[in-house]
């Protein structure tokens, strides 16, 4: 056997990956599955982004660029956020890396050394914990539940923070849980994060994907404070259905961005010539598609969230953003499988309705949940329909 890094023992893969890929391989083999596991919108690229990347394509747009991205997009981003936030960066702050990410890595690689404290509320998107012992860190989670709606009070984040503190990560919208922090919330966690000194990692990615006329929040614009220790992460991947470009951004102080700039030299260098000029597309041209996939995220919400409070043993709250449900799953436990195997954890809920429903979703202990499984609406009506009802036909035979 190879010996490997010590450091590749430290980390699972991904397991929203890995459930995705196991569907995949299901589906290509014949079997019907509805698959709830991807993180992606189901809906394709828009024609004109696509356009403009092939124009790049056309135009020879084929070699390397600068390391931080063009120029063009740099500028669109800050663009970008004093539209849309009224917040003033340069394109020196500006950090366009291969996937958000990729941005988060990149910027946990740059401000983390062995021993740093990296708070994070749980439940919490698979990655941050990884990415943050990867980078040496120590993952601190500060678990929150149904009853606050997965929001953290400011409170429990207060007793979190210690001189150790070196990161604190915020996403909102959530994945997995789709909670997202109202103005009021926020700002009361930017005065906990005022008294401190460490970083704040706010991963906006589902900024745009929020239902309910909910009005999302920018940490800086509403605590402009803390806007050298803010560094912003965001991408077109979620906003655009653009997953498989790979492109997302950080903008923050110049220290970090530059320093995240220099592992992103040594590593990937550029993010892809001509996905930039994609996303430089998608994020400066018409905005026309993004209400129309919200609109229709939000019927898939209401419709996935009432089906799984119909099935008995389920649970389910309703999201104000992103597009998963986390359904809470305790009243299956102790119940017996088809196959004679009690359910014990999320991992057995998903495993059995893989098997017994053909249905794929994501179990919840990767992402801090002893209780609950993750279920992405980003995908159609009819497999919702069809998903939930397998799932309550399964239920139904649990002994
Ligand atoms: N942050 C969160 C919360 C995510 O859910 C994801 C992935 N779906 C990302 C970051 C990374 O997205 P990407 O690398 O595709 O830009
Ligand atoms: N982030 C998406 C998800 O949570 C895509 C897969 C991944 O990168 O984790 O499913």
């Amino acid at each position: 056997m190879t010996q490997l890094a010590d450091r590749t023992k430290l980390i699972k893969p991904s397991v929203t990956l890995a459930i995705a890929a196991k569907a995949g391989k299901l589906r290509a083999e014949g079997i019907d599955i509805v698959n709830f596991s991807a993180g992606e919108p189901d809906f394709d690229t828009p024609e004109r982004i696509k356009a403009a990347a092939v124009e790049a394509l056309r135009k020879g747009m084929t070699k390397y660029t600068d390391v931080k991205g063009i120029e063009p997009l740099r500028e669109a981003i800050t663009e970008k956020y004093r539209r849309e936030y009224g917040l003033s960066y340069r394109k020196e702050d500006v950090l366009v890396s291969c996937g958000a990410k990729h941005s988060l890595y990149n910027v946990l690689q740059a401000v983390i050394n062995p021993g740093d404290e990296v708070v994070i509320p749980s439940p919490y998107w698979v990655s941050y914990s990884d990415m943050a012992l990867l980078a040496g860190g120590v993952p601190k989670l500060i678990p929150t539940g149904e009853a606050t709606g997965f929001r953290m009070k400011p409170a429990e984040l207060d007793a979190a923070l210690t001189p150790r503190t070196r990161v604190v990560m915020l996403n909102s919208p959530c994945n997995p849980t789709g909670a997202c922090y109202d103005r009021d919330e926020l700002l009361a966690i930017a005065q906990v994060l005022e008294k401190h000194s460490c970083l704040i990692l706010a991963d906006d990615i589902y900024d745009k994907i929020v239902y309910d006329g909910f009005a999302v929040h920018n940490l800086v614009a509403l605590c402009p404070g803390l806007r050298d220790r803010t560094i912003l992460i965001n991408g077109v991947s979620k906003s655009y259905a653009m997953t498989g470009w790979r492109i997302g951004y950080a903008l923050g102080p110049a220290d970090v961005i530059a320093a995240a700039g220099k592992i992103q030299s040594q590593s990937t260098s550029n993010p892809t010539s001509f996905a930039q000029a994609g996303a430089l597309e998608a994020i400066r041209g018409p905005q026309d598609e993004l209400p129309i996939m919200v609109r229709e995220f939000a019927k898939r919400r209401d419709t996935i969230v009432s089906l799984m409070n119909g099935i008995p043993g389920i649970h389910c709250l309703k999201p104000q953003g992103a597009f998963y449900v986390f359904p809470n799953v305790i009243g299956l436990f102790g119940k017996k499988s088809t196959a004679g195997k009690q359910l014990q954890t999320p991992c057995d809920v998903a495993d059995y309705l893989l098997e017994e429903a053909k249905v794929a979703a994501v179990p919840g202990e990767d992402f801090g949940s002893q209780e609950h499984i993750r279920f992405s609406y980003a995908t159609s009506l009819e497999d919702i329909e069809k998903g939930c009802k397998r799932i309550q036909e399964a239920v139904a035979k649990l002994g």
